[in-house]
Order: C-alpha cells, then structure tokens, then sequence
C-alpha cells in the first residue's frame, strides 16, 4: 500500500509517529494510501525548518520571491493534468471542477506574482518641516495553515502563495483525507526554485494542529473548515497570541424573486447546490421563494434533480460525483432521514442511488426538500451535501430576514430583474460575499474572500488584498536628518510646525 509522508526542509519527511490514516478513492471506496498522522515533534520539525528559513527568505527583494511565483505558475500549468486527477481520485469530484478549483488556486498564485507591486509602501514628504514619514509591510515570521477536504488544492493556494510571496515562511497541514495535492505542490514550488524549508507539508489530525497551535515560533495561524474547529483555532491560538483567521462553515441561500428569469435561476441553483456534490462552503443550500413563484420553482427544481447524471470523476458524462468518505456519505442521508422526520416534504430523494459498476462508492443521489421551516434541523445546520431546501417566503423582506437571522455569513445570492430590489439586498445582508444573478459569487484572487458571523472568526478575509494585510505587519518610520534646523527638546506631543 502506498504511504503518503510528510514534506520537511525541501524533502520527504517520514516522521516518528507510527500513527496513519487512510485515504480513500470515493469513486470506488478502495483504500489507495496510508498517509502518516504527525505527533508534536514532528510537527516541531517543520517549524523548525521554516524558522529556519526564514532570514534568507525575508531578505530576498520581492522581485526575486515573484519570479519564483511565475515558474511555479508554469509549472502548476505543466502539471495541472496529473494534479487535478490527483484531487478526484482522492476528493471524488468531477474532473472539469476538479480542474476549475485548480485555476482558482492558481489565480492567487498569478496576484503573488505581483507581489513587488503589491507591497510598495506610502511615502509622504515633510510630514513636518524637513520630516518624511513612510510605511512598510514586513513579513510575520513562520505562518501555519489548516486546510478542509473539499478543496485539496485551491483552499491551501488561497493561503501559502501570498504568505511565501510577502516574505514568510509556512507550514500547511491539509486534511487527511486527502493530502496528495498538497504535496505535489510543494514539490512544484522546490522545482520552481524555492529555498527548501520556505514551504512545509505536514500531515495529520488534531494532534498535528495542537502543536502548530502550541508552538510558539508559529506566529500567524490561517484555518478554513467547520465552524466548531474554527471556533477552537480562534480562540487558542489567539491565546497564544498568534495572528489567526479561521473561516467556517456555511448555510448559503439564493433568494429568488417572482420577477427573475426563472429557468437562469434554477440553472444557476442546480450547479450550485448539486455541483461537487454540495461539498462546498459556498454551496447554495437554501433556495429562499418569494411569492408566488414557489411551485414553479420547486417543479422545474425537481425535474432536473431527478436527471442528474451522478458517477464517478473521471467519467466525463458525470455532473456530479461521489461523497469523500463513507461516514461523510451516512452523516448527509441522516440528514435526510431527520429533514422527513421534521415534516418538511422530500420531493427528490437520492438515498438509493446505487452507481452499476461502482458498488461501493460513496455516491448519493441529488436530494429535494420542500416546505423547508426556519425552525428545522436541516435549515439551521450545514449539511455539505447535495441536498437543497426550499423554504417559502411571503415578501422580499421576509427573505431577507431569513438571510440575516441565519447563524452563518458566507454567501448568499438574489435572482431578480429589479435594479432596486438588488441593490437594496446587496446593502442591507449581512454576508461576505453577495451574488447578484450570480449563484456562487467567489471573488477572484484580486478580490478577497470570507463570510460574516460563524462562517469567519478574525477579522483578515483570505488572499487580494486582505491576505497582504493579513501575513504582513505595518511599520511606519518618520525621519528627519539634519539638515540644520535645530531645536530644543520638546515635552508637548508632537504635531505638524
Ligand atoms: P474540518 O473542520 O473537519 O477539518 C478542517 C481541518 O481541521 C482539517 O485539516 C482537519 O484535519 C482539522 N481538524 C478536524 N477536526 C479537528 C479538531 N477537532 N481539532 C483540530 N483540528 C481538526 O472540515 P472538513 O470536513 O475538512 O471541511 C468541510 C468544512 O469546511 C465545511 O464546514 C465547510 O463549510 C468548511 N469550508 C469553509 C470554507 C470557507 O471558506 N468558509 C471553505 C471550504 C470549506
């Protein structure tokens, strides 16, 4: 069986730990690799390495650490067959998204690119007679990132690109279910010219978080996943005084309005709740029907859930793919059984989807529900699976607060033709990122990206701009030479003569 190991000072790195965990194929639900499971002084190593680095990193000129950003673009786009079967054969989604998610990822490694540009300061000439004042963004030291299983390369590229760009050094620890991606791309990186030890990959479980959060030469921490871990990231490493952002999950809804082009928003809908099998944090879970619109909806909703072509990732016919594990495949159809339980009406179920050929996928059918209560289960909690719930609403108002009570901020989207009524829901919902006729509204690599409420603890959103400000710290140096104004000192503050 293969062993996945462990990335360390520019090479494989297999680690004392005799802990492993196993990685599946979800397309069929074969075993393919052990990957090893870091204990703390493994984990300790790593970080030793990248502080390590760190002087000669930070010191090099940004041009320099740019050029490298270009030649690992080359080298991702070189490569970006062999890493993007590497995500469906261990994420289980459809190669064409598998290879989408990759070009995001690569979109922020395009804006680390200008990182010379990015990083210039603010100069203003005589602040005060004969004084200049300017500021700087420095590098933080070694920075750590925790990253999900639903995005294996794009969500540890939202983070380790800019970090390296701005002059850090990093430790990423992705998930376990599925590292292999990870790894790749820090080999990538080494080949593009990287100094060994710039970038880290260490793998495992909570035990390998715990000591990134324990180890104080980890001085800035970036985590995405489930609120709950996001929660316990927040706090203690802000307890150790580190730098942190750790996003959460989500319950992401798309309001639609009786004047939309109908047959747009179901399009948009459907790829949305159903594409990568729900398994994203910007997935919309939630379809919000206003008025009267709500059994037209829910019957053109219906036909295209039921003609879903559900198979395995590398299958070109597929639109949508199997679930990442096993327990994650029973935890959503539990969610079914609970959604029936509370009353609300299963239109579409999938729970028997059986893939001929594929027995032992983990696959699952698209999932309908309809009259879908604010006080359910399967409207309060993210499910992260294809499963879409419709839930009436009387006015657009009513939609609105649905969206605004609802415990998590990521996205949210509005179909409507009214300028108006988009504009006002564009201001008035508290969530990050807002689509507008726009069912996922990721924002580009040049944009930032987070969510609002339990879907984001800190206050940095990730990559653009918010990623510069987050891995960097500000200086701002005032200086006077002398230049032959001379003055008695002065116990007063000092203001602007
Ligand atoms: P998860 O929280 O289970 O795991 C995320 C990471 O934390 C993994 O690396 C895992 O090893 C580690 N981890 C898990 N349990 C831990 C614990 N008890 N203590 C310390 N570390 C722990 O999340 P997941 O199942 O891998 O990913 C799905 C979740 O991620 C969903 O909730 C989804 O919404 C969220 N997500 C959010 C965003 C966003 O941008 N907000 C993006 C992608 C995914």
């Amino acid at each position: 069986m293969k062993l996945i190991e462990h990335f360390v000072d520019g090479k494989k790195f297999s680690g004392e730990s005799k802990k492993t965990g196993k990685v599946f194929n979800p397309a069929t639900g074969e075993q393919t690799a052990n990957v090893n499971l870091a204990s703390k002084n493994d984990v300790n190593q790593a970080v030793a390495s990248a502080k390590k680095a760190f002087d000669n990193w930070s010191n090099k000129p940004p041009l320099h650490r740019a050029r490298i950003m270009f030649k690992f673009k080359h080298l991702i786009e070189k490569n970006a067959d062999e890493l993007t079967k590497l995500i469906v054969s261990e994420h289980g989604k459809v190669y064409d998204d598998a290879k989408g998610s990759l070009t995001r990822g690569l979109e922020v490694v395009e804006y680390a690119c200008g990182i010379p540009q990015v990083l210039k300061g603010d100069f203003t000439e005589n602040v005060g007679t004969n004084v200049d004042s300017w500021s700087m963004r420095q590098p933080l030291g070694v920075c750590a990132g925790i990253t999900p299983f639903n995005f294996p390369a794009m969500v540890p590229m939202w983070m380790f690109p800019m970090a390296i760009a701005c002059g850090n050094t990093f430790v990423l620890k992705p998930s376990e279910k599925d590292p292999s991606c990870s790894l790749k791309l820090a080999e990538l990186l080494i080949e593009a010219g990287l100094p060994k030890g710039v970038l880290n990959v260490i793998n495992g479980g909570k035990e390998a978080v715990d000591a990134l959060i324990d180890n104080k030469d980890v001085v800035a921490m970036s985590f995405v996943g489930s609120t709950p871990v996001a929660k316990y990231i927040y706090e203690n490493c802000a307890k150790n005084e580190k730098r942190v952002q750790a996003l959460g999950g989500a319950k992401n809804h798309c309001v639609v309005m009786p004047d939309c082009d109908l047959d747009q928003a179901v399009n948009g809908l459907m790829g949305a709740a159903y594409g990568s099998a729900g398994e994203r944090c910007m997935a919309q879970s939630v379809a919000v029907a206003v008025g009267e619109i709500g059994d037209k909806l829910v019957e053109k909703l219906a036909t295209k859930v039921e003609s879903l072509k559900v198979g395995p990732g590398m299958d070109k016919n597929s639109e949508m793919g199997p679930l990442v594990t096993k327990e994650h495949l029973e935890k959503v159809k539990g969610y079914v059984d609970i959604g029936e339980k509370e009353g609300a009406k299963l239109v579409v179920d999938g729970r028997g989807f059986k893939m001929q050929g594929y027995e032992k996928g983990y696959y699952i059918g698209g999932c309908l529900f309809d009259n879908v209560k604010k006080e359910m289960r399967i409207y309060k909690e993210e499910i992260f699976g294809p499963v879409l719930s419709v839930i009436r609403a009387k006015n657009f108002e009513e939609a609105l607060n649905l969206v605004n009570d609802h415990e998590f901020g990521n996205g949210v989207s509005i179909f409507t033709r009214d300028g108006d009524v988009g504009r006002t829901f564009s201001s008035k919902a508290k969530i990050g990122m807002v689509g507008i006729n726009i069912p996922i509204p990721v924002p580009m690599a040049f944009h930032s990206f987070g969510g609002w409420k339990r879907s984001l603890f800190g206050d940095h959103h990730m990559h653009g701009p918010e990623g510069v400000r987050f891995y960097t710290k500000l200086k701002t140096i005032t200086s006077r030479w002398p230049s032959g104004v001379r003055s008695d000192p002065e116990f007063i503050m000092p203001t602007m003569k």
